[in-house]
C-alpha cells in the first residue's frame, strides 16, 4: 500500500489573505483557523428546478470554527482590538456574532460582553456565548435596540465594539469572496446571500471588487440579497419596528449596513427581495434532506430566494450561482424539531422496529 500525504497546515484568513487586509507587523493574529470553507456543488437543487447548464454551489460557512461566517470578521476585529490594547469587547447579536466574539475573545484573554434579544436567539448560539465565557445580557427588546445600546456603551472607547459597524469585521468577511474566486477560477455570475444587518453582502461585494482590481478575476457577480418577509426593511424601503421571522439571524428591522447593501445591489445589477417563512422552511428542509447540507434557517432564506427567482426564469443559462449558507443547522435545534415528521419511539422489540421500517 502506498502511503498518502496529508497537508496538516491549515491557516486562517488573515494569514492567507494578508495582502488584502489592513494588518501590520504589529498586529497579533488571533485565529481559530477560520475560513477555507467548502464550495459544495448542488446536485438535487438544479434538477428540482429544471435548471439546465446552470451550476449551483453552496459556500458552506457553517463549517467555520464557531459555525458561522462571523468568524471571518471576528478574527480581524479581535486581532485589531488586541493591537490597539483593548481590554474588553462588546456586541449586540442575534446569536452568531456573540458566539464568535466570545470564542475569539476567550482565545486571547479579552473580556467579552454580549447583548441579545430575550427569547429570540437560537439555543445553540446562546449556549456558545455562555460556554466560551462571555458575560451574556438579555435585553427585553429586539436586536436593533441592543445594537443602539452597545453603540452608546462603546462610544467612549473603553470597550471595543465588534459588531459589523466595526470596519474590520467587513474586511475579514470579504475573504469569503476571495475563496470563491480562488475555487472557481473567476467570480460566479450570481451570488445569493441572506441579508440581516447587511454587513455580509457589503463585505462580499467589496471582496469581489478588490479581487477584480487586483487581476484575480475578470468579472463581477450580480448580488442577490434575501430578507425574510416579516423582516424586510430594505425591500420595503423603510425600517421595520417589530421584525418577525423564524430566521432569527436576519430578524433585523433597521440594518446598520443598509447603504452597503443597496450599493451592492445597484452596482452589480442584482436585487434584494423578500422570501416568506414558509419558503424558508421548505428550502431549509430541502438542502438537508436532499443535499445532505444542514444549515440554519437564515441561510435557507438565500436558497428560498434562488428557488423563487428560478421559478420566474431569472437566471441565464451557462452560468454559475453561489449561495452562501451562512450558519450551521445545529445552531437552532428548536426549529429543526418543529416539523410534523416526528421521531417514533417503540418497544425494543424486532417486530415493532420492523413495523416502523416498513411503514
Ligand atoms: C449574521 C448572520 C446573517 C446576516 O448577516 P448580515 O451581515 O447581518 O446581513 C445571516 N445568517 C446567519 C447565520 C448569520 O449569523
Amino acid at each position: 500500500m502506498t502511503s498518502r500525504k496529508f497537508a496538516v497546515k491549515k491557516i486562517g484568513i488573515i494569514e492567507r489573505y494578508q495582502e488584502f487586509l489592513p494588518i501590520t507587523e504589529r498586529t497579533p493574529i488571533i485565529s481559530l483557523n477560520e475560513g477555507n470553507t467548502p464550495l459544495i456543488l448542488a446536485e438535487a437543487l438544479p434538477v428540482e428546478l429544471g435548471l439546465k447548464n446552470i451550476r449551483i454551489y453552496y459556500k458552506f460557512e457553517g463549517l467555520n470554527p464557531t459555525g458561522s461566517f462571523k468568524d471571518r470578521g471576528m478574527t480581524m476585529a479581535i486581532s485589531k482590538a488586541m493591537e490597539s490594547g483593548a481590554k474588553a469587547v462588546i456586541c449586540a447579536s442575534t446569536g452568531n456574532t456573540s458566539a464568535s466574539a466570545a470564542a475569539y475573545a476567550s482565545r486571547c484573554g479579552l473580556k467579552c460582553f454580549v447583548l441579545i434579544p430575550e427569547g429570540k436567539i437560537a439555543k445553540g448560539k446562546l449556549i456558545q456565548a455562555y460556554r466560551y465565557g462571555a458575560k451574556t445580557i438579555m435585553i427585553k427588546g429586539n436586536f436593533d435596540q441592543a445594537l443602539k445600546l452597545v453603540q452608546e456603551i462603546s462610544a467612549d472607547g473603553k470597550i471595543t465594539l465588534v459588531n459589523s459597524v466595526n470596519p474590520f469585521r467587513i474586511e475579514g468577511q470579504k475573504s469569503a469572496a476571495f475563496e470563491i474566486v480562488d475555487d472557481l477560477g473567476d467570480a460566479p455570475e450570481y451570488h445569493a446571500i441572506p441579508v440581516g444587518n447587511a454587513g455580509n453582502i457589503t463585505a462580499y461585494w467589496k471582496g469581489y471588487n478588490e479581487y477584480k482590481k487586483a487581476g484575480r478575476s475578470d468579472t463581477l457577480p450580480k448580488m442577490l440579497g434575501f430578507q425574510a418577509a416579516g423582516s424586510a426593511p430594505i425591500v420595503e424601503g423603510k425600517p421595520v419596528p417589530n421584525p418577525e421571522t423564524i430566521a432569527t439571524a436576519i430578524r433585523i428591522g433597521n440594518p446598520a449596513s443598509w447603504k452597503g447593501a443597496t450599493n451592492a445591489r445597484d452596482e452589480s445589477g442584482g436585487l434584494i427581495e423578500a422570501v416568506t417563512d414558509e419558503d424558508i422552511r421548505k428550502a431549509y428542509r430541502f438542502i438537508a434532506e436532499r443535499e445532505g447540507v444542514f444549515a440554519e434557517p437564515a441561510s435557507a432564506a438565500a436558497v428560498a430566494g434562488v428557488i423563487k427567482l428560478a421559478k420566474r426564469n431569472y437566471f441565464e443559462s451557462n452560468t454559475r450561482i453561489v449561495i452562501t449558507l451562512t450558519g450551521a443547522g445545529l445552531k437552532d435545534p428548536d426549529i429543526a424539531m418543529s416539523f410534523d415528521d416526528k421521531i417514533e419511539c417503540v418497544e425494543p422489540d424486532i417486530s415493532k422496529v420492523k413495523e416502523v421500517i416498513q411503514s
